[in-house]
């Protein structure tokens, strides 16, 4: 038999509808602030992230599905979504008619990590991003429209953290500062970030390796470094949070694996998933449309996890599953057709139907209704039907009622939509 590749995974019924859930709550959350959605291809050329992500990120140094098209031009499965929704907002001009777009995106990412719980190969994200507003209170709405959505989901047990990576003026001298630490400890950093350490300093200070950790304990803080107008940026976003009610922590070693942010950094971390604790993360990144071709225009955006937001929400939405609302069982053939059309018709009408069309006992029709969790179950027996009438079982109370067959159909309807 032929498995799934390692790393990829089904959803399948009984999980999906959860997923369903999320996407539906999330769809109408951020639509609710202003948010439209934008379908983006799964697959990119290859510059478009090598060029956006950063060349020296683990994404575009190690993580990417890469591979020669046939006519030899290169192309990746997208590993994120924001660098194909820049794109798409250069490409077709969006920022003409006006440069605020607030677009969100769900979907499938790849990324060839090293799979383990709560970390796969193609997994889910939902994004967002904002173009054209440079506004600190943008910050601080988005941070707000992702922990109400998490609060809508019940999944509470999550803190957020942020920090200012600062701009172009203001973060060079903290490089500096910092490259300066990495020379010293040189020979106490792992592999990754003794070659990080040049070209990508920054890097370092979120390694998770223990050695790494401890040589980076006494770095400064960025936030010492930054320019008058970061800073008062920064300030803004945590008064607005406040003010909104969003509780935060300051975490000066957050930094994010991508080359294209700045000022406001943040991320979701929960303790529910034990080494992947991230459920989402974001930030500014006010210089990644010039830098694709575009004009200068702002941007800030986030992406959240769905695989790790449905391990968690799972907890508090056991079973999501839909139930028929109506088990239509027929003894003998008259009552079979007159079972198809109901079923068929009481469908078409929004009401979820279902019958056995084997022609199986009563007794075994009436344990399929149990198992599928049918509320009620019309029995159409011939006694019944010869008085013009079937019987409507509920099948928590045991109760059965006759109801007439004429206008079946509509009296059903009206009493289950
Ligand atoms: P990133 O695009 O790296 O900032 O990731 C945003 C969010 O996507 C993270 O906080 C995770 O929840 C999720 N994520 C990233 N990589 C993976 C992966 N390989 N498997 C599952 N979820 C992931």
């Amino acid at each position: 038999m032929i498995q799934l590749i390692r790393g990829f995974k089904d959803i399948l019924p009984g999980e999906v509808e959860l997923w369903q859930f999320i996407e539906k709550q999330t769809t109408s959350l951020f639509e609710d602030f202003g948010f439209k959605d934008i379908r983006i291809p799964i697959v990119e050329r290859t510059e478009l992230f090598s060029r956006s992500i950063g060349e020296e990120t683990d994404i575009v140094e190690k993580e990417m599905y890469t591979f020669p098209d046939r006519k030899g031009d290169l192309i990746t499965l997208r590993p994120e979504a924001t660098a194909s929704i820049v794109r798409s907002y250069i490409q077709h001009r969006l920022y003409a008619a006006d440069p605020v777009q607030k677009l969100y995106t769900i979907g499938p990412m790849f990324r060839r990590e090293r799979p383990q719980k709560g970390r796969y190969r193609q997994f889910y994200q939902i994004d967002a991003e904002v173009f054209g507003v440079s506004s600190p209170l943008m910050d601080a709405q988005i941070m707000f429209m992702l922990m109400t959505l998490f609060t809508r989901l019940s999944v509470t047990d999550c803190t957020a953290k942020i920090n200012s990576l600062g701009c172009p003026d203001c973060r060079p001298a903290f490089t500096a500062g910092l490259s300066q630490l990495l020379s010293e400890k040189a020979g106490a950093l792992c592999e990754d970030c003794t070659r990080r350490s040049a070209r990508n300093p920054l890097r370092v200070l979120d390694c998770k390796v223990p050695a790494c950790k401890a040589a980076m304990a006494d770095a400064p803080s960025i936030l010492d470094y930054l320019c008058p107008d970061c800073r008062s940026h920064f300030d803004s976003v945590m008064r607005h949070l406040t003010l909104l009610g969003v509780s935060f922590e300051l975490d000066k070693r957050l930094v994010r694996g991508l080359d294209y942010y700045t000022r406001t950094a943040f991320e979701i971390q929960t303790t529910l998933l034990g080494a992947q604790s991230a459920i989402a993360g974001g930030g500014r990144y006010d210089g990644l449309v010039k830098a694709l071709g575009g004009p200068d225009i702002p941007a800030i955006g986030f992406a959240i996890g769905v695989d790790r937001l449905a391990e968690i929400a799972a907890r508090s939405h056991p079973d999501l599953s839909r139930k028929p609302k109506l088990f239509i069982a027929a003894l003998g053939e008259t009552s079979q057709t007159l079972a198809f059309e109901w079923v068929s018709k009481l469908a078409s009408a929004g009401i979820h139907a279902e019958m056995d069309m084997a022609g199986r006992s009563l007794k075994s029709q009436m344990k399929q209704a149990d198992r599928l969790g049918a509320e009620h179950v019309l029995i159409a027996g011939d006694t019944e039907l010869e008085k013009g009438q079937v019987l409507l079982r509920d099948m928590v109370t045991k109760e059965q009622v006759p109801v007439p067959v004429n206008d079946l159909v509509e009296a059903m309807r009206s009493r289950f939509a």
